[in-house]
Order: structure tokens, then sequence, then C-alpha cells
């Protein structure tokens, strides 16, 4: 079966399909993309939140253990030996300040966070200072607080605002044996020490660290600039709140400092009135999310051309199967028209293949003159592959003689013949060679012409016939007798000819009727016929008058045959009378300078001779010697 040829319409379904996939397929690509880079910066979104909490609690819990050891170190003092002058009386001599200071400064080695100690009387006046520190607080400030140590025995942080900026202080009571308050024992906390802390951790280069009083004093920061506001304005606002507990407090949200949006934690500094704020700006952690959008736009482009570069293949591969098919349709048309105009062609055709001399395709009426076997459900333009065989046209094919309207008798294989008018022609099958073979049916047109012929021969042989007797007539004789006369005058041959007459047939036409007349006559021409040879002419020239011409016969050979015919007559009794059939004539041979005439005449008068001498009999002229 053949191939069903694929409709155009699916190839153009198949076109639209691949353009859908195509687009999906960028699409999709693109969508996958954006998802990564999507998730990429959420997930540095989530690292910020983690780092700002993990980083804020580190640095709250250093600052925390700054400000322990500071506590420490101000409980340490007030049990200490060198502050026992001051405790007896609450005014120590000057020699005594002399040593505490020197004491308050050897305190100081090791602990840089601490910037300065001392101890104020109840004046609020110093008694002995680490060193000479010309940023005191204020007083309304230390009187406040030596105000506020007297009520309590725990160490105490505050915030001043001195003239250099916030002043970060831890002060404890200091009082007698009897518990009686005689001073206060003071700590200043180096805040460069605390910037330093915030510094060796940065977090980021857009993050931001604050260290808070109470008050939202900024006591260290970065970046650094934010010194510069000493004091946070406003309140921050959280745009998403990831945890709150224990004072602690996660969220994103804009800066107070520059607005940039940021992951905040809050966190509180151990149990001192400060906090610290550490902001994670998420695009320190995704700095390589927008060069990795670049090169992922790239990819995608670069997908995007090789996509187009596959679809614009595809397509052309698809018109030019199209115009494949095109081909293929108009070829199968073309071959379908071929086909039916071999088909109808009133002329058998073949074709035969040269290499092996089988019959690859015939046509109906070759099929049908040649009697070839069909195939069920074969199609014409199918191979038949039937073995060649048909003289002497398959020797033509082998030979590769290309003959023309050549005229032959076939002989078909069941035996039958018949005449047929062959033309080879050269042709090609699968780009092999063959030969197609033309062949026009001549049975009928032969048919014909045989009628014909048939029909000539007997208006010849009637030219010549005398109808009743079916021997010759007058005029073949006269012709015969002529030509015999120019062969014996050629060649010197004998010839004889005999005229005779029936005698007295009137009276069997009288008597008898004229068929019994005619039936004499039938008798007498069978009569001539079974007597001569074949190279003797016998003809009716008259009513009842016979002549016989003798080629190469003498005169007495003749004579014998004609006493025989006579014999023979006279033995024959006819049904319908007694009377025998008797006939007088004539006979005489070629004698030179004879003529047809001359002849006749001269057998004519003996013939006369013979009736009148009393019938029945034939007279010879003298014989040529
Ligand atoms: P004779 O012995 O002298 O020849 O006498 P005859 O009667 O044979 O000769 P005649 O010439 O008087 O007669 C010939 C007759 O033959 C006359 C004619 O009617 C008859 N005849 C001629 N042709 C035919 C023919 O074809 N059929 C028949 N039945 N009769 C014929
Ligand atoms: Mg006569
Ligand atoms: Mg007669």
């Amino acid at each position: 079966m053949d191939k069903p040829v694929p409709h155009r319409q699916g190839l153009a379904a198949s076109a639209r399909y691949a353009r859908w996939a195509a687009t999906l397929f960028v699409v999709a690509m693109l969508a996958m993309l954006l998802q990564d880079l999507y998730y990429t910066r959420q997930e540095s979104r989530e690292h910020a939140r983690l780092r700002a909490g993990e980083l804020g609690e580190l640095l709250a819990q250093r600052t925390a253990g700054r400000l322990a050891e500071s506590e420490r170190l101000l409980q340490g003092l007030h049990d200490s030996v060198a502050l026992q002058p001051m405790q007896q009386d609450g005014q120590p001599t000057r020699a005594e300040s002399v040593r505490l200071s020197r004491y308050l400064a050897a305190r100081l080695q090791g602990l840089p966070f601490i910037e300065h100690l001392e101890i104020l009387n109840l004046d609020c006046r110093p008694i002995a200072a680490s060193s000479h520190s010309a940023d005191m607080p204020p007083r309304t400030d230390v009187c406040r607080w030596l105000h506020r140590a007297a009520t309590g025995q725990a160490p105490f942080t505050a915030v001043s605002q001195g003239p250099q900026g916030p002043e970060l202080v831890q002060a404890i009571r200091v009082h007698t044996a009897s518990g009686e308050t005689i001073g206060l024992a003071l700590s200043h906390i180096r805040r460069v020490a605390l910037q330093n802390d915030l510094d060796r951790n940065l977090p980021g280069a857009h993050g931001e660290t604050l260290l808070l009083d109470q008050s939202q004093t900024i006591l260290a920061a970065w970046p650094r600039r934010a010194i510069e506001l000493r004091r946070l304005e406003g309140v921050m606002r959280p745009a998403q709140v990831f945890e709150r507990h224990d004072n602690t407090l996660l969220f994103v949200g804009p800066s107070l400092i520059d607005g940039r949006e940021r992951f905040y934690s809050v966190q509180p500094v151990g149990n001192y009135p400060l906090v610290l704020v550490t902001g994670i700006d998420a695009n320190d952690l995704a700095r390589d999310l927008p060069l990795r959008a670049v090169s992922y736009f790239m990819g995608w482009l670069l997908i995007c051309v090789l996509t187009w570069l596959a679809l614009r293949a595809h397509l052309a591969n698809l018109r030019q199967t199209e115009q494949l098919l095109e081909s293929a349709r108009r070829i199968r048309e073309g071959e379908e028209r071929a086909r039916l105009a071999l088909d109808t062609a009133p002329v058998a055709l073949l074709l035969v293949s040269n290499q092996n001399g089988r019959i690859l395709y015939a046509n109906t009426p070759a099929r049908t003159m040649l009697h070839l076997p069909g195939r069920d459900g074969a199609r014409d333009s199918q191979v038949m592959d039937l073995p060649f065989v048909l003289p002497p046209v398959d020797a033509w094919v082998r030979t590769g003689e290309m003959v023309r309207d050549r005229e032959v008798e076939i002989v078909r294989e069941d035996q039958s013949t018949l005449w047929v008018m062959v033309s080879l022609q050269p042709a090609l099958h699968h780009e092999q060679p063959a030969t197609l073979v033309g062949l026009f049916d001549l049975s009928q047109r032969k048919a014909l012409e045989n009628e014909l012929e048939e029909k000539n021969r007997l208006l010849e042989e009637m030219a010549i016939t005398d109808p009743l007797t079916r021997l010759y007539n007058r005029r073949h004789a006269d012709q015969v007798l002529r030509d015999e006369i120019v062969r014996c005058e050629r060649y010197g041959q004998r010839l004889t000819v005999a005229v005779f007459d029936i005698d007295h047939f009137k009276r069997f036409n009288d008597r008898y009727g004229h068929q019994a007349g005619d039936n004499v006559l039938l008798l007498v021409g069978n009569e001539i016929r079974d007597a001569i040879r074949q190279s003797d002419t016998g003809a009716r020239i008259g009513g009842e008058e016979f002549l016989i011409i003798f080629p190469c016969t003498r005169l007495r050979d003749a004579y014998t045959v004609m006493e025989r015919i006579r014999q023979r007559l006279a033995e024959t009794v006819l049904p319908f009378t007694e009377r025998r059939v008797t006939f007088s004539g004539g006979l005489t041979d070629w004698h030179p300078g004879d003529t047809p005439s001359s002849m006749l005449m001269r057998a004519d008068k003996l013939l006369y001779e013979a009736k009148v001498s009393g019938r029945d009999r034939l007279l010879l002229s003298q014989e040529e010697a």
C-alpha cells in the first residue's frame, strides 16, 4: 500500500505547535531564572535576618561583659585596703589621696576599656583619680549619681552628656564600715573601646550598628558618622517583625539614620540601660545578585537566540517537507494521469526490464490482449514482474533492436496467435534501462483483409469461371490460349486444343426441360475436369460448346484424353433418359505462326466436319512433325 501523504494542515499545525513550544520554553526558562533570582534574594534576606540576630547578640554580650568587668572592678575597689584611710573619716590627707590615685591608676592596668577611675566625696569633689581627666562629667550629674548611689548598694550605669559627647560611667557608693555613705567611686568607660568592639564586628558595607542608652543617645556606632547625630530622633518603625521576646526585637524596617531598609535586631546589653541595635542590609549578602541577574539575562538571551535558530531550522525543514509533499502529490497526480492515459490507450503497452526480460508493467489492453494474469488488489502502476516470453518481441528486447511498426504474429502463453503491430521504445524504470513495447492488435484488420482477399479471389474466379459447369469461361480460355501460344513461340513447346460440341443438345432441353440440359452440361464439365491434368485448361466457350487447351501435349495424347472423355460419357446413363451424351469435336495442335483464332478456326472446321460426317466423333488436324 502507498504511504498516506500527510495533510498540509497537519504540517501547519506542527509549525504552530513548534512556535508555541519554543515560546513556552523561552518563557519557562525566564520564569525559572526569575524564580532562582527571587529565591536567592529571599535567601539573602533570611541570612540578613539571622546575621542581624547573631551579630547583635554577640556585640551585646561583649559590651555587657565589659561593663560587668568594670562593675567588678568598682566593687573590688570599695573593699580594698587603699580605700581604708578614706573610709575612716571620709577626708583623706593629701598624701593618702595621692596614694589612692596611684592605686586607682594601678588598677586600670590591663583594662584598656576603662578610661578613668575616680573617687568623689560627699561634696561631689574628686578625692583621688587614676588620671587628670579633662572631661569630667557635669557636676549636676555627679551629684545626682551620688544621691542615687546612697539609696542602693549595687553599682549602676549612667550616661552623661560631656563636652566631647555622651559619657558612659559606672558608679558605686563608698561607705564606711558602719554603712555611712562617704563618697562615690566612678568608672568612665572608654567610648573608643566600645567603638572598637563595634568596628571589629562590622555589619557589612551597608550595615548599621548602634549602641544606645535609654534616651536613644548614640554611644558608639557604625558607620561612625552616625555618632555625629548623638541621638536617634523618632521611633524605629518595623515593616515586619520576626521575633519579639525578653526585650529582644527582630524586624525589618527603614533606618532612622539613612532611611535604608535593614534587618534589625534590638538587643538589651545585659541588665544595663543600654541597647544594641544591629542592622544588616540584605543587599550586602546578595552582592552578586545583580551580576547573577545580568548573567542569567545574558544566558536567557542566548537560549532565546538558540531556540529561535532551532525553531527557524525546524520551520525551514517543515517548509521543505511541505514542498516535497507537494511535489510528491504532483508526481502522484502525474502518475495517475499517465496511468489513466496508458490504461485507456487503444494500444497495448508493456514495460519490460532490459536486465532480466520481465514484464514490469502492463496496461489494461496489454493484459487483455496477452491474457496476462491480474493481481489481486494490485495497482496498474505497480511492478508486475512477470516473465516476458513473446516471440519474437522478447528477442528484439534482448538484443536492443528498436523496431517500429513491425507487423508480426505473436504466440501467446496459451499458444494462441495474434497479429500485432509492434513498436519498441527505450525507457527507464527506477533509473534502470527498460523497453516500452507498444502492441497494436491487427487481428480485426487481418480478418478484413482476408475477407477482402477471399472476395477478390471469388470475384476473380467468377470473372474467369463458367457459373454452371465451374469450368473456365471463354474469356479466360482465350487468355490462356494466347499465353500458351506465346510460350510455344518462345520455347518451342507443343500445344493442342480441342473444340467440341454436344450432339443434339437441343433435344435434352426440349424433351426433358432446361434443367435436364443444365445437368448434361454439368456432367460434361465434371468429366472434363476428371480427365484433364492440372496444367490443362477446360472451358465452356458457348452454350454446349467446350474448349480444352493441352499445353506441352501432342495431338494424339490430347486425342487420347478426349477419347477417354467421350468413352466415359458414352458409358454414363442419365437418370432421366436413356440417351447417351455424345459430342463432336476437332483437335488441332500448334503450328508455328498460329494465332488463337487460326487454331480455333481450324478446330471449329474439324468440328463442323465431324458433325457433318455423322457426329459422335473427333477429327484431328494433321499433326505437326
Ligand atoms: P447439333 O448436333 O447440330 O449441334 O444440334 P444441337 O441441337 O446440339 O445444336 P443447336 O445449336 O441447334 O442447339 C443448341 C441448343 O442449346 C440451343 C440452346 O437452347 C441450347 N442451350 C444453349 N445454352 C444452354 C444452356 O446453358 N442450357 C441449356 N439447357 N440449354 C442451352
Ligand atoms: Mg452448338
Ligand atoms: Mg450441339
